[in-house]
């Protein structure tokens, strides 16, 4: 269970959907995050996991959550495995997850925290996010974790008729935007911005082991 802080803190800054409240407060955010960071780990903050990435800020995540309004038994690609945590939030509302990290250390990590828990709807690659997951796709939601110049257009074929994608877009070290784009049509994508975020960037074109 959480730390009960951490899902004060949420409400007190308007997260209302009681799924999202319910899936993170059956979580344990120090889980995921380095031993040295533990003691901060239900402050509403992002925290370093290593190789110069971060396990985004928890209203953030609940946020982007919020914004994907998941079913159970969707299907959802996320882009950017990092620690974790986004993911088994996901899980914890059902949802079948197929997650992608470019870094080998950080997906494997990750991976082995997941599986026991939540093994049987996890689906885990090493592999650039920018090419999605073709063979799995159509997805119900794509999230993205990490911040593309623009959303790669690979990643949007992937989206079922009606799907929504959520996740930063903008420049590596500048002024980047939440943003939920909606698929229409075969051609047809509606995009709202959300609110200002800053996420890492996300990389394109190095492929690691399993391609
Ligand atoms: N969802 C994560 C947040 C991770 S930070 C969590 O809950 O902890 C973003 C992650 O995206 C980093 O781990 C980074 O290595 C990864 N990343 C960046 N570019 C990527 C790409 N092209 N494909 C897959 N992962 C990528």
């Amino acid at each position: 269970m959480e730390d009960p802080r951490l899902i004060e803190a949420l409400r007190a800054e308007g997260i209302r959907d009681e799924r999202v409240l319910g899936a993170m407060a059956g979580l344990r955010r120090a889980d995921f995050i380095d031993a040295g960071q533990r003691a901060r780990a239900w402050r509403d903050e992002a925290l370093p996991i290593g190789e110069g990435q971060t396990i985004s800020q928890p209203y953030v995540v609940a946020r982007m959550t919020e914004a994907l309004d998941i079913r159970p038994a969707e299907r959802v690609l996320e882009v950017g495995t990092g620690s974790g945590y986004q993911a088994a939030v996901l899980l914890a509302l059902g949802a079948e997850v197929y997650t992608v990290e470019v870094r080998p250390t950080l997906a494997e990590r990750a991976r082995a925290r997941l599986t026991e828990r939540f093994g049987e709807h996890l689906h885990t690659r090493v592999g650039d996010g920018w090419l999605g997951w073709p063979e799995a796709a159509p997805f119900d939601s794509i999230l993205l974790t990490a911040a593309p110049a623009e959303v790669p257009r690979t990643l949007l074929q992937q989206l079922r008729l009606g799907g929504r994608l959520v996740g930063p877009v903008g420049p590596a070290h500048g002024a980047q935007e939440l943003v939920r784009i909606i698929r229409h049509g075969e051609e047809a994508f509606d995009t709202e911005k959300l609110f200002a975020v800053r996420f890492v960037p996300m990389t394109r074109g190095e492929a690691g082991p399993g391609w």
